[in-house]
């Protein structure tokens, strides 16, 4: 059932209640918390001008890092409205209060064009518990509910669920912002109903993350082409050897499962023919997750499907990138989520970044739908300097995971059908 879209609620003179993901990384500079990134501020722009336009009364709400429902203070949202404001090119006011009659007052005096930033809603353990009772207090700011935070769309929570719910039942809609619009329009329809050939590219660390994901892309896909860490799980399944590889042994059964799907749908389901390899060497040092570091030593290419017993998988190696590229070039719809390796080390980067550019050339030259399902991948895009050369880029992690499995998402649920 297709949701209902700011673009078509009668916002004017309204108080409009609106969920964004202002999650920004921030740090401490000089006794003052800076945004190191603020693409997801960006991100909302879009919606807030098309509500400051039809005059409505926005009053944003958002969470910031997880102070598990204490009055943090490096986690205030108060210098995102100061940033916000920047962007936006007009005054954006602060609520220091979520909630309550402070927060009423500040809202009561909103006219048609104002923009109203809370203090963080998990300054509230109420928030995340999705307490009824909170999701009425902040039901008692808004008249309609819109919410542009896809990202946290897959939590339960009170700003993402049960205040939307309790606006419906006070007689107000519940609808998704453009950003929210874009994202169920790239990683929902159009995944449903691709252009044939559909190329799917999956890496990563774990086949555990994405199995769920890889089950509902074999309904769809012509094409899974598997990289990353997840690939030595499918190696190991296969009889072949992964050395020191990273690779979870108690999936076998389930990446066997996965390759006789994919043969009974008819779909080309391919792993690395070859890998970048390196000798780790124990650093005698352990990390702050208390594992031991290893440095990773010697890369070179092995052209063998079986890894040697020393030696540790990194990344996809030249000849199953060449061939990557050719099945993405036929495609007509791209997905790809996750890295090939461990692309943050620029040593073992060539293997994402050849996909990266793959995905771009599959865009420009053949004019395929290019969709990058976020997290990691993501990253990839924007360290290529590729982010505006595909269709488009996902701003969810865990939700868009959690969407491209085909699962409902809280969040999603909540909003009025249209
Ligand atoms: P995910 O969050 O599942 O998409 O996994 C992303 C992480 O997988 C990145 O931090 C990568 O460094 C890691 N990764 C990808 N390939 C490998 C590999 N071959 N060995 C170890 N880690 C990997």
């Amino acid at each position: 059932m297709a949701k209902l879209i700011v673009k078509d609620v009668n916002v004017r003179g309204k108080r409009v209640l609106m969920r964004v993901d202002y999650n920004v990384p921030m740090e401490e500079k000089g006794g003052q918390m800076v945004i190191n990134d603020s693409t997801r501020i960006k991100e909302t722009l879009p919606t807030l001008r098309l509500l400051v336009e039809k005059g409505a009364k926005v009053i944003l709400m958002a969470h910031l890092g997880r102070p598990d429902g204490k009055r943090e203070p490096t986690m205030s949202l108060r210098p995102v409205s100061v940033k916000l404001a920047e962007m936006l090119g007009r005054p954006v006011q602060f609520s220091d209060e979520t909630v309550g009659e402070v927060a009423e007052q500040q809202v009561a005096k909103l006219k048609e064009g104002d923009i109203l930033l809370l203090e963080n809603v998990r300054y509230h353990a109420e928030e995340e518990a999705n307490d009824p009772a909170f999701s009425e207090k902040l039901a008692r700011l808004g008249d309609v509910y819109v919410n542009d935070a896809f990202g946290a769309a897959h939590r339960a929570h009170s700003s993402t669920a049960g205040v939307a719910q309790a606006i419906v039942r006070n007689g107000g809609v519940a609808a998704g912002g453009l950003l929210m619009e874009r994202e169920l329009k790239f990683l929902g329809d159009e995944l449903n109903q691709p252009a044939r050939p559909f190329v799917v590219i999956l890496g990563g660390a774990k086949v555990s993350d994405k199995i769920k994901v890889i089950d509902r892309l074999l309904e769809k896909a012509d094409t899974i082409l598997i990289g990353g860490a997840m690939a030595y799980t499918f190696k190991l399944a296969e009889g072949l050897s992964v050395g020191k590889s990273l690779v979870e042994p108690d999936k076998t059964e389930v990446a066997k499962a996965a390759v006789i799907k994919a043969k009974a749908k008819k779909v080309t389901f391919l792993i690395p023919s070859d890998n970048l390899i390196v000798d780790p060497v124990d650093t005698g040092k352990v990390n702050k997750k208390g594992r031991k570091i290893f440095d990773l030593t010697n890369p070179r290419v092995n052209a063998e499907k079986d890894i040697p017993a020393n030696s540790e998988g990194v990344d996809i190696g030249p000849a199953t990138a060449a061939t990557f590229r050719e099945h993405v070039l036929k495609a007509k719809t791209v997905l790809w989520n996750g890295p090939m390796g461990i692309f943050e080390d620029p040593r073992f980067a060539a293997g994402t970044n050849a996909v990266a550019q793959a995905v771009v050339d599959a865009t420009t030259q053949n004019g395929a739908k290019t969709i990058i399902g976020g997290g990691d991948s993501v990253k990839a895009m924007n360290m290529a300097g590729f982010g505006d050369k595909v269709t488009f880029m996902s701003t969810g992690g865990g939700a868009s995971l959690e969407y491209l499995e085909g699962k409902e998402l809280p969040g999603v649920a909540a909003l009025s059908n249209s």
